[in-house]
């Protein structure tokens, strides 16, 4: 089984607060929020970080970026968000298995 604390989201195994979810993705509220709105889409396959993505991810992380209006739009942010996706130890990135952060709605 994957020790990697977001595929045990995925799987059901660790409690999330749900976004979304399809046959690709999933989307779920940070439990430490650094803005009013604060959730993350990740894929449902497991990838590293942006730098271990390869070209036939390409779709994959299109279809992530798209996603972050529709869900913001969804998750009260008509009016804009801000994107992060924190990449290798050096980028700030804690959890290993690929996410883009989606924010907004005023500081905490
Ligand atoms: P990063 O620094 O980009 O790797 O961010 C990882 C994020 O995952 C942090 O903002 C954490 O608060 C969040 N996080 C870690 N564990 C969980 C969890 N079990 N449920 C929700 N968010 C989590």
């Amino acid at each position: 089984m994957s020790e990697c604390v977001f595929c045990k989201i995925i799987a059901g195994q660790i409690p999330s607060k749900k976004v979304y979810e399809d046959n690709d993705i999933f989307a779920f509220y940070d439990i430490r929020p650094h803005m009013k709105v604060h959730f993350m889409i990740i894929p449902k396959k497991h990838i590293s970080s942006l730098m271990d993505c390869q070209v036939e991810d390409q779709a994959l992380l299109g279809k992530m970026m798209l996603m972050t209006s529709q869900l913001a739009k969804q998750e009260g942010l008509p009016d804009g968000y801000k994107t992060v996706v924190n990449t290798g130890k050096a980028g700030g990135q804690e959890v290993f298995h690929l996410h883009v952060h989606v924010m907004g709605g005023g500081s905490l």
